[in-house]
């Protein structure tokens, strides 16, 4: 009776803007190219921003798409310093009745084929068996930092001292090799709530039936052939290589036309885009040395700069609203001095349209997974500034393994990048004349190239998306003949 409906899925993702922006792409993708429909289920700690709340909006102009959140939950009885990731599981966690009661009544009035949660919703898995349905995880970073949580478990039994003081360099298989100290930030102190939750997260990864993950063999081929064997060897989830996802507009500001005015007048290829995602900040000394060294460099720039923080880190994770104007924070002058030469706004820009512009030419970046992912799309070749979670992992892979990203140094004792360095990084990567700067412009292409091969009909994203989704509609078809 129900065969002429698409097969309903619900969709998880975990609070901050970094997870809700490609499992919205990835819901839009499932209903635009794969006849599904989605309920797409929102938590939020205390109240959320308006940043996510745009994105929440603009998905459910989508006909197939029902965008639910559930009611805000409270976390003020969490210490202050309690890391993201505690914060985020805790969201979920504390979630877990509302959401109990919402999946058990979407699943009575239009039965759902698979429960889609991502890195930290494996929680929610205990709520989707006992209503019957699959859990699947879309993982919205790599696959090297997939194959690190599915390994995770057994590194964690093998040694007891933090990882930065493993006198070997970690090895996963078909990945770089990863000092300890490059191991994203929640493994880095063993003893903190927020590596026990992760921990507890990728002990649960393989209860799920498949792995999506947002990313794409060209992209790393080694990393993706060893978890495709790990899968037939041991029996672990299915893997299926679905990305690049990205978005295709970007939520705006009020300044965002600002911007991009100003990039229609700026010459073809010569501005560098200096951002640190959704929530990364620099500090006072650092973003002083930024600010010198782009002004150095001599080249054009547009900057989203924020206030900054004590401590480089992600702190302003869950609100993006977090910059005051005047920029006082700068150096003195700096504003007046670059006038003409660059453009500096507040907390947010269009990125996706500030990528895709023609007068764009590079991107410094703190290497978050989706601000990669819509470089490679737009082949804007990078300058890598990773800051916290896996974006040190992502800024090796990017710079030594693919050769898409250009490193400053950092002084050894305070891991401060100095003004001569960013201007000497900035000058190469622009430059005609370099070498260095032409290998990495042309590998950009190559790889954007790639991701667009993908994504087509033919591609290997497109084909993976389409098992997974094969997969469901035969979950749909069984149910609904059980139902007759
Ligand atoms: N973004 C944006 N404007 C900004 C900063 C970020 O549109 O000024 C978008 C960006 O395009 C990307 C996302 O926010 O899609 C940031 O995700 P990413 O994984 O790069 O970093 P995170 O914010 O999770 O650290």
């Amino acid at each position: 009776k129900d065969m002429k409906k698409p097969p309903h899925i619900a969709i998880l993702p975990s609070p901050g803007m970094g997870h809700l922006i490609p499992l919205a792409e990835f819901a839009k993708r499932l209903v635009l190219h794969h006849n599904l429909s989605v309920t797409f289920i929102s938590l939020s700690a205390d109240s959320s921003s308006k940043a996510q709340k745009a994105i929440l909006d603009a998905l459910s102009n989508n006909n197939n798409i029902t965008s639910i959140p559930l009611p805000p939950i409270h976390l003020d009885d969490v210490p202050s310093d309690a890391k993201i990731e505690t914060r985020i599981s805790l969201t979920v966690e504390r979630s877990l009745p509302a959401l109990r009661t919402l999946l058990g009544s979407l699943n009575t009035t239009s039965p759902l084929s698979a429960l889609v949660v991502d890195l930290f919703g494996t929680d929610a898995f205990g709520v989707a068996r006992e209503l019957g349905v699959p859990s699947f995880i879309f993982y919205p970073t790599t696959s090297t930092m997939l194959s690190f949580f599915l390994h995770l478990p057994e590194l964690d039994n093998s040694s007891t001292c933090e990882f930065r003081h493993l006198s070997e360099p970690v090895k996963l298989p078909g990945c770089i090799p990863f000092h300890g100290k490059d191991l994203l930030d929640p493994v880095q102190d063993r003893k903190n709530d927020a590596y026990k939750w992760l921990l507890h997260h990728c002990q649960r990864y393989k209860e799920a039936e498949g792995i999506l993950v947002n990313s794409f063999v060209d992209l790393e081929p080694g990393p993706i052939k060893a978890l495709l064997l790990k899968e037939k060897e041991e029996k672990w989830p299915m893997i299926y290589p679905v990305g690049p996802l990205i978005q295709t507009t970007s939520s705006r500001d009020g300044g965002s036309n600002n911007c991009l005015n100003w990039l229609d007048q700026q010459p073809p290829g010569s501005v560098l885009f200096v951002s640190f995602g959704s929530g990364g900040t620099l500090s006072q000394e650092q973003l002083e040395e930024l600010a010198l060294g782009l002004e150095m460099s001599g080249h054009r720039f547009l900057w989203v700069a924020r206030s900054p923080n004590q401590k480089e880190s992600g702190a302003t994770f869950f609100s993006v609203e977090s910059s005051r104007e005047p920029f006082d924070f700068l150096p003195e002058g700096f504003l007046s001095r670059t006038q003409g030469q660059g453009l500096v706004v507040a907390s947010w820009a269009p990125q996706i349209e500030v990528l895709k512009h023609g007068s764009t030419g590079g991107f410094l970046s703190h290497c978050g997974w989706n601000s990669t992912l819509e470089s490679i799309t737009h082949g804007v070749p990078l300058i890598a500034w990773p800051l916290y979670a896996e974006q040190k992992m992502n800024a090796l892979m990017l710079a030594d393994d693919l050769g898409v990203a250009l490193r400053p140094s950092a002084r050894e004792e305070t891991g401060l990048v100095r003004r001569e360095e960013i201007a000497r990084v900035i000058k190469v990567l622009f430059s005609t004349q370099s070498l260095q700067g032409r290998r990495v412009r042309d590998r950009m292409q190559e790889l954007k190239d790639a991701a667009g091969r993908a994504l087509g009909v033919q591609g290997s994203s497109y084909q993976a998306l389409s098992e997974v989704v094969g997969q469901w509609k035969k979950n749909k078809a069984a149910a609904t003949d059980a139902s007759i």
